[in-house]
């Protein structure tokens, strides 16, 4: 351990420099987490406890004065200016943006890209010449001495995340409105609000989730003890998209610290101003001894993977999907994907057109089209796209005005390259709705387009972009068909007055999750679980899901020492008595029902 602290401090990358910057702004130890410093480690542990505080702030409250919350919720829904240079910055060319937001709170920190490996280092396949080694290294050090296992603890740092979302919200709606021009509304709504309800549901739900679960017991069991234990995996690493960074950040990382995890979080470099964000300034709030946060893209998060994690959460597209998953399989480590697909969209001839145009193009354009969920293509007959066409003008219309350029509730595209890619699919000339385009602003009108066929390149990729292609089949049976035709999606929808009609499609097909005559609504719930299927990824979080996510179920039974008696039954020399014994004493019989009620 003493190594590992002094590897820290000297090889690991400029967010631990930046921490001991942040010591001297405020040096105080946390209390709490002396009491779990370990006999053997005490003198690392308490020389960077008292290096590294938790809280950025010592006199701010964990949950703020009323007239700071005040303050906070006015400010919610203002306009976020959106610099030029901001916006020139941003995206993937991996500059660092300018960073106004922070300068007037605090020192600006120095940000740092993550060590680049050599290519000697790249040569090498000993972990020890790895640039992240050392790192995973420390974080593996500090979780065996089970400092993250205590509930208390666990609260700590789920109230510090909660402070971060607190404390920041003008600066994650300044990041999400230079990378991707993300109205304060959709921000504030996908990327903060949700995250908070994450960690309230949490610390209301922490010490429930975490105990004990008594199971049946046979009867040659039936005097022990029979449980399974909540046990964490140990080091987590986290690697998230662009589209939603900090929702997509850190709702994963409160099911890992609610689990009792150390954690790495990786996030997306295509939205440069978040990932700085997340950077430089979370880290200042969480436990540097469990908790760090790693920059970059391709290169990097390949260095990452090659270390050994004891569970990988990965949200993000099917093709890096399968990197991961294949970096982790070297280690066998578990992992959950989280990835896209195309989620269809099928509207029924008895419909109310006007609120499902509302629905659908509210969810195709929140985020400007990059979103997982969003419908990526709807799905009916050429009647029911006759009528349902003039609602969705009208929709379009209605919420982003004649031109949507103008829009301040409009975004843009996350850099150049998504944006080419998006206007390269509306060259098939079936605009029906919008086309606009503009090179320099990354703008892509809301762009409906009817009659597309199969084959057109639209309908064989994931969108995620403004643009909404309209699929005509023959009937209900045939859009099934279409749909199971293809990889199966995050999630399917189906507006219908007529029940039978949604339920049909729900029954029919299959998706990671299901919204009927609605979109995306059903992941505000945080009692539903979230995740995909087949191509869409595997594994599931959200509430209580992502608490299990990271958990090992460990099933335990504990014994009595005496009672050798009844237990000898099990012992050579074996006959038949002693089998027939064991038998009955363990055996699941059938129940049998009563058909008379
Ligand atoms: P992406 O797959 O390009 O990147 C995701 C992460 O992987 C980033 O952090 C990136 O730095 C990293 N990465 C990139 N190349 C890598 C490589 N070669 N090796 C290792 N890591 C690498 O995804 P994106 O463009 O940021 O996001 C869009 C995709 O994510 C879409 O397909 C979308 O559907 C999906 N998505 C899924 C969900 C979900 O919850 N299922 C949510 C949001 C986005």
């Amino acid at each position: 351990m003493e190594r590992a602290g002094e590897i820290v401090q000297s090889v690991i990358s400029g967010h631990f420099d930046l921490r001991k910057q942040q010591i001297q702004e405020a040096p105080y130890p946390n209390e709490d987490n002396q009491n779990f410093a370990c006999s053997g480690q005490s003198s690392v542990r308490q020389h960077k406890i008292q290096e590294r505080p938790f809280c950025r702030d010592p006199n701010s409250s964990c949950t703020g004065s009323a007239g700071q919350q005040n303050q906070r919720h006015q400010s919610k829904l203002q306009e976020i200016p959106l610099h030029d240079g901001d916006r020139q910055n941003s995206g993937s060319s991996g500059q660092s943006p300018g960073y106004t937001g922070q300068q007037n709170r605090r020192p600006q920190h120095k940000f740092q890209e993550p060590p680049q490996a050599s290519d000697q280092q790249q040569d090498s396949s000993s972990s020890s010449m790895n640039p992240y080694a050392a790192l995973v290294d420390c974080l593996r050090a500090t979780w065996l001495t089970g400092k993250t296992r205590p509930v208390d603890y666990r609260r700590t740092q789920l109230e510090a995340l909660s402070r971060f979302l607190e404390e920041n919200e003008t600066e994650i709606l300044h990041a999400l409105s230079v990378d991707m021009r993300r109205p304060p509304f959709e921000g504030y709504l996908a990327d903060i609000s949700v995250t908070k309800n994450e960690v309230n549901n949490a610390l209301n739900n922490l010490c429930y989730w975490m105990k004990d679960e008594s199971v049946d017991k046979n009867l040659a069991t039936k005097l022990d003890c029979a449980f399974v234990r909540k046990d964490p995996f140990g080091v987590v690493l986290i690697i998230s998209p662009f589209n939603y960074p900090f929702h997509l950040t850190l709702i994963p990382m409160v099911g890992a610290i609610a689990a009792g995890n150390c954690v790495i979080v990786k996030p997306s470099e295509q939205s440069s101003c978040s990932e700085k964000l997340l950077a430089e300034v979370l880290p200042s709030y969480l436990d540097p001894d469990t908790f760090a946060v790693v920059t970059g893209g391709p290169e990097p998060t390949t260095r990452l993977l090659e270390n050994k994690f004891d569970y990988i959460m990965f949200t993000g597209s099917p093709r890096i999907g399968k990197i991961v998953m294949t970096a982790a399989a070297k280690h066998l480590t578990p992992l959950t994907l989280e990835l896209g697909g195309q989620n269809p969209c099928y509207v029924d001839c008895c419909c109310n057109f006007q609120n499902a145009a509302n629905r659908i193009v509210w969810a195709k354009f929140f985020n400007c089209g990059q979103t997982c969920l969003a419908p990526d293509y709807v799905i009916c007959t050429i009647e029911t796209q006759e009528r349902l066409m003039p609602c969705l003008r009208q929709a379009i219309r209605c919420f982003y005005g004649c031109n949507p350029r103008d829009s301040p509730d409009y975004g843009r595209m996350i850099n150049d390259k998504h944006f080419q890619r998006i206007r390269t699919l509306l060259e098939c000339g079936r605009v029906a709705i919008g086309g606009e385009t503009d090179e320099c602003d990354r703008y892509i009108a809301p762009t409906v387009m009817a009659d597309v066929k199969e084959w057109e390149p639209i309908m064989q990729q994931e969108v995620f972009g403004p643009i909404l292609p309209i699929f005509t089949v023959r009937d209900l049976d045939e859009a099934i068909q279409y749909i199971n035709s293809k990889e199966r999606p995050l999630a399917a929808y189906a507006f219908s007055c007529d029940s039978k009609v949604v339920n049909r499609v729900l029954d029919c097909t299959s998706s990671g999750g299901f919204c009927g005559n609605d979109c995306m609504m059903q992941a505000t719930l945080i009692s539903l679980p979230f995740g995909g299927i087949g191509y869409s990824g595997f594994g599931m979080y959200h509430g209580k899901y992502g608490f299990d996510t990271f958990t090992h179920h460990r099933g335990c039974l504990s014994r009595c020492m005496g009672l050798e008696a009844i237990n000898c039954i099990r012992y050579p020399p074996y006959n038949q008595r002693k089998l027939d014994l064991m038998i009955s004493t363990t055996e699941v019989r059938r129940r049998s029902f009563c058909t008379l009620l």
